[in-house]
Formats: structure tokens, sequence, C-alpha cells
């Protein structure tokens, strides 16, 4: 269920530039700014500019938006410094997710535990 916008999106908000962001790079398909509440010193969301609610959803929807997100997060990664980064989808509120417009975490610049708490 892609939709090109959610109006009661938050991000679809900061996609329209109705919200303010700290944009780090935008392609055709993807826009990528700063994390709010960052949770390591590299901290950044990489969205598609089309709504849908997660990745699987994108993916089966939007195939090309989803291939374009998956190569970015390396692209913002690298451009800060970070050649190791980790990337993750909260899926689903039980996961942790609690904006329903997909995006990866951009997470570098600190030691990451594995497996996460
Ligand atoms: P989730 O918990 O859904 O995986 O992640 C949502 C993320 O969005 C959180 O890390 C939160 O800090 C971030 N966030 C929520 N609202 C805003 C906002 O208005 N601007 C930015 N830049 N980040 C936000
Ligand atoms: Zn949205």
């Amino acid at each position: 269920q892609v939709s090109l916008t959610d109006e009661d999106c938050l991000f679809c908000k900061i996609v329209a530039g109705d919200i303010p962001a700290e944009i780090v790079s935008e392609t055709e398909h993807t826009l990528a700014f700063r994390d709010l509440n960052p949770q390591a010193p590299l901290h950044v969301l990489v969205i598609p500019r089309v709504h849908a609610a997660d990745i699987a959803s994108l993916a089966e929807t939007a195939p090309e938006a989803a291939v374009d997100l998956l190569a970015e997060t390396r692209r913002v990664a690298r451009a800060e410094g970070h050649e190791s980064y980790r990337l993750v989808f909260n899926t689903g509120a039980d996961a942790g997710q609690t904006v329903f417009h997909v995006h990866g975490h951009v997470l570098a610049g600190r030691s990451l535990a594995w497996p996460p708490g």
C-alpha cells in the first residue's frame, strides 16, 4: 500500500518540507536526515520519498526505492567517515517502531553491542 504521501505521516511532512530536518543527502528516491534523538555519534535516518509503512512493504510495492534506500545507507556512512555501521529497521510496534514510514537507522561512531539489547 504505497502512496505518494500520507497526510498524517510525520516523515511525509519532512519529505514535503513542512517539518524541518537536518538533511544530509537526497537521491531520486530517498532522503537522509539526522535523528532528533541520536543514539550514536552518527545516527541518520534514510527514508523513501514515497510512503510505505515498513521495508518489506516498500520492497513489494516500490522495489526501485527499496534498492536505492539500501545502497544509500553506505554512501551516507562513508560520507560521514564511517566504513562500518549498523543498519536497523525496527518493524512493527512490538519491535520498537514508532514512526510508520519506513526508515533505516544508520548508526556508527561507537562500539555497538551484538546481540542488541
Ligand atoms: P523508530 O522507533 O520508529 O524505529 O524510529 C523513529 C526515530 O525517529 C526515532 O529514533 C526518533 O528519534 C526519530 N524522530 C522522531 N520524530 C522525529 C522528527 O521530527 N525529526 C527527526 N529528525 N527525527 C525524529
Ligand atoms: Zn509517510
